[in-house]
């Protein structure tokens, strides 16, 4: 209850609490339940890797957790793995290293009620991090990041209604045609929009913290023009305020132990 008043009381964020529970889940939930890597998926899986390892928020031996994880995966020669074998090679290696996943909870994002938020928020939140990195660190070419989310989605979120969804929306737009670090972190942001747009009310919605056009105008009071019937969006406004949120530097530990 406290954690929830104070996501809510406050301005919006981003935990790095969050962050850590999308990748757990990741590494000890979702990708051990695919049955072989092989082909696309595994392209998909490396590649993820590759981002995680280069971003990834988690503490030193996260990294070296993360680092030890891609080299595995890239040194299969057959160019195969199981997910099985995958699951058995973290636990391998968390075995051998300081305990790495501290947080027991989401922040900000914390459910009101069972079964809303939680890890597909955290997943956005991920994603969204990713192209605010990519765009300040300058080390991947422009539109892969944008690529991993799309490999990722499709071949390994769970949830199929979203993955149909998604690959529409890439395909419509054009989501290998960014050609900007800058405008990958747009990319995103709009398609977010879109979907949030498209559960405004839906079951799925949490009361507590419905389906807005993000950001609102009570956080980046300049991100866009109001008329009676028009919101126009400041795109360059909302880039710097992206880049702000989404900053490694500007995460928050609270609620971290
Ligand atoms: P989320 O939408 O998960 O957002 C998380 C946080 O991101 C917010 O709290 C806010 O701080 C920030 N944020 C919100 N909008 C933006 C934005 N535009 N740009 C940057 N930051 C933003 N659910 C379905 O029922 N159907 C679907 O088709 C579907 N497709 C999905 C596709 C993907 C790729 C993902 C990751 C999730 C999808 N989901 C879908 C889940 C859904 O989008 C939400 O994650 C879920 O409903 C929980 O919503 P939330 O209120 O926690 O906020």
């Amino acid at each position: 209850a406290a954690i929830l008043s104070t996501v809510l009381q406050g301005r919006s964020k981003v935990y790095r609490a969050d962050l850590e529970q999308a990748i757990d889940q990741l590494i000890h939930i979702e990708l051990p339940k695919v049955r072989i890597f092989k082909g696309d998926n595994m392209m998909a899986l490396r590649q993820f890797l590759n981002v995680l390892c280069l971003f990834s928020p988690l503490n030193v031996s996260g990294k070296l957790l993360l680092q030890r994880l891609y080299e595995f995966v890239n040194g299969s020669t057959s160019g195969e793995l199981t997910g099985m074998a995958f699951q058995a090679q973290v636990q391998l290696l968390e075995g051998m290293q300081p305990k790495v996943f501290k947080a027991r909870r989401y922040v900000g994002c914390i459910a009101s009620g069972p079964f809303l938020r939680g890890f597909t928020c955290s997943l956005w939140t991920l994603f969204h991090y990713f192209t605010v990195q990519a765009s300040k660190s300058l080390i991947l070419p422009a539109g892969f990041v944008l690529g991993t989310v799309h490999g990722f989605v499709k071949h390994f979120f769970g949830c199929r209604d979203c993955v149909q969804h998604f690959m529409g929306m890439s395909e419509r737009r054009k989501i290998f045609s960014v050609a900007s670090r800058d405008e990958e972190i747009l990319w995103l942001w709009e398609a977010h929009n879109e979907v949030n747009q498209r559960l405004e009310g839906d079951i799925t919605e949490d009361p507590k913290f419905p389906k807005v056009q993000f950001p609102t105008l009570s956080v980046c009071g300049n991100c866009q023009i109001n008329s009676l019937h028009n919101t126009t969006w400041q795109r360059p406004q909302v880039l710097s305020f992206l880049k702000e949120l989404y900053d490694g530097r500007n995460l928050s530990n609270y609620g971290l132990p």
